[in-house]
């Protein structure tokens, strides 16, 4: 039985409960080159406040309930406080199975891995903007075709102000989200950054399969089956991203689908001035949708 009918591309999804939109790759591309146009989105800038608002336009168009958390930290090389913001844009908020998507929006105020210019802040189209960008188009998605589950799509900031070597310093805002929960606790949850490299290689990070390798399998199993080629059956790298708040302070087993070889082993424009969208392709975060729509959407 087929509660939804749409006018155009279909999928048909064995697994899945309903007929959906096919994720569109190119559309979540222009969401990644629209927050690029806002220039640097670090903590304190001008980027980062027109492109929160941006976000909330746009995602207050989709979501059944949109709010902000907001706390204060001192930005480094600032002398007062700033005012950062985790974004949380709720879909079936009174489903029995609730599930969290996050990615994080802000961009690092230093290219610390960049052979020149350290201080400048990059641009940030893999490292905050790719991430953001799957999610906005799920969230399209989500309100054309609503879910049987629950779905918070949050968008923490403040994830790449630390300084390296000391985990506690990055992902600021999911620190912040954990230990001060403003939605009751989800199911489990799925982060995603730096998922838009045009040479886009998925292994499985080392933190997220400790964390829930239930939902690990179930994930990369599900991509082999898609035949999406970028999602690589190994473990492989272990960082501290968003989900490890979410799981040590606050106890939600959650993984982190995170491409840390951009663009391969030889070459790097992670947290330098060339992380800029010609590096990203709109191939890739529609793997990585494709997916998600395939995982949600297949949930009984
Ligand atoms: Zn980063």
């Amino acid at each position: 039985m087929l509660k939804y009918m749409f006018i155009g591309l279909v999928l048909f999804c064995t697994a899945c409960t309903k007929e959906v939109d096919l994720f569109s790759g190119e559309s979540a591309f222009a969401y990644l080159e629209k927050q690029c146009s806002f220039g640097p989105r670090n903590p304190g800038s001008k980027g980062h406040a027109e492109c929160k608002q941006y976000l909330m336009a746009e995602l207050q168009q989709f979501a059944d309930t949109l709010f902000v958390q907001e706390f204060e930290l001192i930005v480094p090389g600032d002398s007062k406080k700033s005012t950062l913001t985790n974004i949380i844009a709720r879909f079936n908020p009174n489903a029995q199975q609730q599930i969290l998507l996050g990615a994080h929006w802000d961009t690092r105020p230093w290219a610390d891995q960049a052979f020149e210019y350290k201080s400048r802040p990059v641009l940030g189209a893999n490292d905050g903007a790719s991430g953001v960008a799957v999610l906005l188009e799920l969230a399209k998605m989500f309100s054309n075709n609503p879910p049987s589950v629950g779905v918070s799509i949050v968008l923490f900031d403040a994830e790449d102000f630390g300084s390296a070597g000391n985990p506690k310093t990055f992902a600021r805002g999911s620190q912040h989200f954990a230990s001060n929960l403003p939605i009751a606790k989800p199911d489990y949850a799925i982060i995603i950054d730096m998922v838009g490299d045009a040479e886009l290689s998925l292994p499985i990070e080392r933190n997220s399969f400790r964390q829930n390798r239930k939902l690990i399998k179930e994930l990369w199993g599900q991509a082999a089956d898609l035949d999406l080629k970028a999602f690589v059956p190994s473990i492989k790298h272990t960082v501290f991203d968003d989900h490890v708040p979410l799981f040590e302070i606050a106890g939600i087993p959650s993984i982190d689908i995170i491409d840390f070889d951009y663009p391969n082993v030889y070459q790097n424009y992670w947290h330098t001035h060339e992380d800029t969208p010609d590096k990203c392709s709109a191939e890739s975060l529609e793997q990585v949708g494709t997916l998600l729509v395939h995982h949600i959407y297949g949930i009984k």
